[in-house]
């Protein structure tokens, strides 16, 4: 039974598999590889991928996108009247390519390796398996993205060496160095923020677009706000191919004009290359290499495929990076792969990859200035080997103390607070004088970036194992029995007929996106093919199909 690979992105999801000696993406229903990460109620359907997609802009409070910004987070999302944990809804897009799978396999598919950026901290790996979980899915393995992108590019080009890898997608950023010898990828160091990617070129253009017209963009209308944000991504993306885009769109009947070049991006755009410059440069003083050590920088993600990412990385490296040869489809690609090699796949028996920890792991432990602010000892320190374990020794603070209380941190800084609070940990001591007990912490970091630590002083009735429960957020078996459960309830019932739910769902976005005759003749048009579907004349389906898709065509800029 094959394992699939899958890269579970903030904007674009995709799955792969590793067969006859090479990774096969897999379409879904419409034939593409990618399925917008995107879910929308419909009554008792639930729609996820393109359809959804359309409907952000013409059923905003039925539609979710970037929720995997929030994953590992207690925050619900609401689809109607329901609502939703954010691994609600990975889950829902996860089962949709686990049915597009078993569809081009012709098998059930049970088992998945799924990528996720190496900067996800626990709480995040923790609800990314839970995700998967609730889809049906055991996750084999969670993969770094950028591992998974040098795990595929080093298959693809095969030269040894060391590289960066620019991953930029369309909510996070995470920057690697990797050093490829003979069979073995191994990842040196990482770099990221899973709060930095195209969704904020895309706001920050929206923003712009507004400042171009005195409207402030929070104070808008959900809707129009989406209309922006739409438009804000279009003309980025198709910046990409042209030196500048001009668009009309219209707001309270008004039609306003703009007009976008690279320069103005960069402009408006200016505090994510700082806060990207400074990601490329830790990675690389982590890693104890310089650019000149490098034999290339590997552009992959979605974002990386605008030219203005491209000039950042020369001016700040003076070395001109290289694209990948599929930026979207490596990270699934490596997922797949990885996949063949828990298969123990006969191909892949001699490749290794080895990964690290991406961020130092540790406890809190009291100042002493007197300001009662915990102060970080770090137990894991980032870019360790995985699996990483290790032990430090703390004391008691005062005499016939009886417990203590140890706060986990994830994070750099000096102070827990700056840092990421995952968790706490209770301890029973014998009662001995200040400064004497000896309280062993020991932090085991597994390949999956998971934590279990466990804690005790030498007295065999107090030694206590514990792994994290995080703030609380993950799920009882009895929660995730009852939410697969809830979940099969909003099967996606609607058969994608021949594309005709997405043209539908575009003409409508595009009816509301509209106004006059336009808009008049789009309405018939709808009415007419929803017509023809309903009664099943297929003559008529086919050729109201050619005339709405031209007709959207020329409205859709
Ligand atoms: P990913 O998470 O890797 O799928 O990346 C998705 C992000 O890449 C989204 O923010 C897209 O808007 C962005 N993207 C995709 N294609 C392009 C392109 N040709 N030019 C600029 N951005 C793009």
């Amino acid at each position: 039974m094959a394992i699939i690979g899958i890269d579970l992105g903030t904007t674009n999801s995709l799955v792969s598999v590793y067969r006859n000696g090479k990774t096969e993406q897999i379409p879904n229903a419409l034939g593409e590889y990618l399925t917008p990460s995107v879910v929308s109620l419909d009554g008792e359907d639930m729609l996820v991928g393109a359809v959804a997609k359309e409907r952000l802009v013409t059923n905003p409070g039925e539609t979710a996108a970037a929720f995997k910004r929030k994953m590992g987070t207690d925050q619900k999302i609401t689809l109607g009247e329901k609502s939703f944990l954010p691994q609600e809804l990975s889950a829902l897009v996860l089962k949709q390519l686990k049915e597009d799978a078993e569809k081009y396999l012709g098998e059930e598919v049970k088992e998945a390796v799924i990528s996720v950026p190496a900067y996800f901290n626990d709480n995040q790996r923790a609800a990314t398996k839970e995700a998967g979980l609730l889809a049906g899915l055991k996750v084999e393995r969670l993969i770094n993205e950028p591992s998974a992108a040098a795990l595929a590019g080093s298959m693809e080009h095969g030269e040894e060496g060391v590289y960066l890898v620019f991953d930029f997608g369309g909510g996070t950023l995470d920057v690697s160095i990797v050093d490829v010898f003979e069979n073995v990828i191994e990842i040196v160091a990482v770099s990221g923020d899973n709060q930095l990617g195209g969704k904020d070129f895309d706001e920050k253009i929206a923003e712009y677009l507004c400042n171009c017209h005195n409207l402030d963009f929070k104070k808008l209308e959900p809707k129009i706000q989406a209309v922006l944000l739409r438009l804000a991504e279009k003309s980025k993306q198709e910046l990409s191919e042209k030196e500048t885009v001009m668009y009309h769109y219209e707001i309270d009947g008004e039609d306003r004009g703009v007009f976008l070049n690279n320069e103005v991006l960069v402009k408006c755009c200016e505090e994510i290359f700082t806060r990207a410059g400074r990601i490329v440069s830790r990675a690389l003083k982590d890693s104890g290499y310089q650019v000149q050590d490098l034999e290339d920088i590997v552009l992959v993600g979605g974002s990386s495929k605008m030219p203005v990412v491209s000039y950042f990385l020369t001016s700040l490296t003076g070395r001109k990076p290289k694209l990948a040869a599929s930026p979207d489809e490596i990270v699934s690609q490596g997922a797949g792969i990885y996949g063949g090699m828990k298969e123990r796949n006969e191909d892949l028996k001699d490749l290794l990859l080895t990964d690290i920890c991406p961020f130092t792991l540790g406890i809190g432990v009291n100042n002493r200035n007197g300001d009662n602010r915990l102060v970080f000892s770090p137990i894991i320190e980032r870019n360790s080997v995985l699996p990483s374990a290790n032990t430090e020794r703390y004391t008691n603070m005062y005499d016939g103390q009886e417990k203590v209380v140890l706060k986990v941190y994830q994070g750099e800084e000096y102070y827990c607070d700056d840092n990421l609070f995952l968790g706490e940990l209770e301890l029973k001591i014998q009662p001995v004088p200040a400064g004497q007990a000896s309280i062993a912490v020991t932090f085991a970091y597994d390949i999956n970036g998971i934590l279990v630590a466990d804690a005790g002083d030498g007295a065999k009735e107090n030694a206590v194992q514990k792994v994290f429960v995080s703030k609380n957020l993950r799920l009882s078996q009895e929660e995730i029995d009852r939410k697969v459960k809830e979940l099969e309830k909003y099967r996606n019932h609607r058969e994608i007929n021949g594309h005709s739910e997405l043209i539908l769902a575009r003409g409508r976005r595009v009816f509301a996106e509209s106004t006059g005759l336009n808009r008049q003749r789009l309405g018939e048009l709808l009415r007419q093919y929803e017509y023809a579907l309903s009664i099943h004349d297929r003559e008529n389906m086919v050729k109201l199909q050619k005339l709405l898709e031209g007709f959207l065509e020329q409205l859709d800029v």
